[in-house]
């Protein structure tokens, strides 16, 4: 998740922003222009429609004019024209002899020379014309339409009607701010329907995506993205979450593997420090050894001489008892010091599970303790040392029947996992949860001194572990302690490494 944050959060415009910038401005742009020349097309449609309307009027008083100064009535030009000044589009209305000189005028506004373009258009010989001009400091539009006598068809006067320029230009502006005032509306429209398009279909769904990120990033593993909204954003929240379960397995994996290698490095320290501790004790038995069958021996010789009086015999009995515990101490500490020394062979788990019952047999009687021995039949092979698993059995049995509250006992076996599980119950007391962790440490017991040494389960362990096994306590449901410890079905062979002549000198005695 670094990886996110290595990145920077605003590294340029946000997509609303080239949205618009890429697609709404450039058609803006192109309506724009669009809108530019149609306004032109209207505005010259407009003026050429304002231009005609007084060209109509002209057109309509051209010939009572013409009818009028025929005659010479002055009086009905005039009335003609102070009839069309009525109308709203005229400014100015006039009228010129066939030289030019004006004969009649009406209007907000009089020429003060005579028009040079009626000098111009009867030389060109047209009989009506327009154009933009100054009419006494005011800008006007003016039509001149030629007055013919009806008989001969003779040119005998001009007829002038003018508009002020400023109506065009107000009416364009007109038009203008209309144009203006529907494109603004138009583009906040555009840009506002754009927003929201982009919110809908893609904005919204991006803000649940980048609010996803930004969680995972600040530490909640288990967020992951809701593969929803368009094709494309869907995808990429499902490829995200393919990324952060591939990563999350992956850690777990790594941290799988970082556990079992602790697990094995607390193992390998552990069978280490047995081992050394398994070379001193196995270095003391040994020297211990001799000196013991020496001193037994001995009282035993004495014992047999004639003569020893009865406190003497009690004495020496006492210290031939003493010897032999001492003897077992001996016996332990070897047994816990050596690695197996036995070649494997195939046995049954109830041979090995009924051979130990047999050694324990004695003291359970002994101590009123009933037990009973049962397992899968047919009884899985298993190719171990048994001597030595029988010595696991023996110990875990004798400490069942030795601890504090035992009447009942069972031993069961069942395979499972590439091996066999044997279980030790009992309904004494059970182990304490403090000590069950160093309850398989060489020399931890919690016997009076000279009741245990602690070695039992240290040597029960450490015979488990060469086979490649396990071996744990918990809670039995008879209400004591269980031991329980699981073998494989075949177990590796260890190097030979016997203290043969320690046993060959007891052998001796
Ligand atoms: P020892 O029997 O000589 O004390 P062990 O290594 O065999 O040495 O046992 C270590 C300690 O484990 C014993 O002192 C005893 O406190 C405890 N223990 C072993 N088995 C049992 C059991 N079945 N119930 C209760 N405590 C037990």
């Amino acid at each position: 998740m670094k990886l996110l944050s290595r990145f920077p959060r605003h590294f340029g415009l946000s997509l609303r922003v080239r949205l618009l910038l890429g697609i709404v401005f450039p058609l803006l742009l192109a309506v724009l222009l669009t809108m530019t020349v149609v306004l032109a097309t209207i505005e010259q449609r407009a003026e050429q429609r304002m231009q005609q309307d007084i060209e109509l009027i002209a057109q309509a008083i051209q010939l009572p004019v013409s009818y009028s100064m025929e005659r010479d009535r002055r009086g009905s030009v005039h009335q003609a024209l102070e009839s069309v000044f009525q109308l709203d589009q005229v400014y100015g209305a006039y009228v010129y002899d066939a030289e030019g000189a004006q004969i009649a005028a009406v209007g907000a506004v009089r020429p003060r020379q005579e028009p040079e373009i009626v000098q111009d258009i009867t030389v060109t010989g047209e009989d009506e014309t327009g154009q933009y001009e100054e009419i006494d400091g005011r800008d006007v539009y003016s039509h001149y339409v030629a007055l013919t006598d009806e008989a001969t068809g003779q040119i005998i006067g001009w007829l002038q009607v003018t508009r002020r320029a400023s109506d065009f230009e107000e009416h364009l502006q007109q038009i203008q701010q209309q144009m203006a005032l529907g494109l603004a509306g138009g583009t906040l429209l555009v840009i506002l329907l754009v927003l929201f398009g982009h919110h809908r279909a893609v904005g919204h769904h991006l803000g649940r995506l980048s609010d996803t990120m930004a969680r995972i990033e600040r530490g909640q593993r288990g967020v992951r993205a809701e593969p929803d909204g368009p094709r494309e954003l869907s995808q990429l929240a499902t490829a995200l979450n393919t990324m952060l379960d591939a990563i999350e397995q992956a850690e777990q994996e790594i941290q799988q593997r970082r556990n079992t290698q602790l697990e094995l490095e607390e193992r390998l320290r552990h069978s280490e420090k047995l081992a050394a501790i398994g070379r001193l004790a196995a270095g003391i038995a040994h020297e211990l050894g001799a000196p013991l069958s020496v001193v037994d021996g001995r009282a035993r010789r004495v014992l047999k001489l004639d003569g020893i009086d009865q406190s003497a015999r009690g004495n020496l009995e006492d210290i031939r008892g003493e010897v032999q515990r001492m003897s077992h101490i001996v016996r332990q500490l070897l047994d816990f010091g050596r690695a197996s020394s036995r070649e494997r062979r195939s046995v049954s788990s109830a041979q090995l599970a009924s051979t130990a019952r047999g050694q324990v047999q004695e003291l359970a009687v002994e101590r009123s303790v009933k037990l009973a021995v049962s397992g899968e039949e047919p009884a899985p092979e298993l190719v171990v040392d048994p001597i030595r698993i029988e010595q696991v059995l023996v110990n875990l049995l004798r400490n069942g029947i030795q601890a504090n509250g035992v009447k009942r006992m069972e031993l069961n076996w069942m395979s499972h996992a590439n091996g066999v599980e044997f279980q030790v119950h009992d309904d004494g007391e059970g182990v304490a949860s403090a000590d069950r962790t160093r309850l398989f440490e060489p020399f931890f017991t919690t016997k009076t001194v000279g009741e245990g040494t602690g070695l039992g389960l240290a040597v029960a362990h450490g015979i488990i572990s060469e086979h490649r096994g396990w071996i744990t306590v918990e809670d039995s449901p008879l209400g004591g302690a269980c031991f329980r410890f699981w073998l494989p079905f075949e177990s590796p062979e260890l190097p030979v490494n016997d203290d043969t002549e320690t046993e060959q000198t007891e052998e001796k005695a």
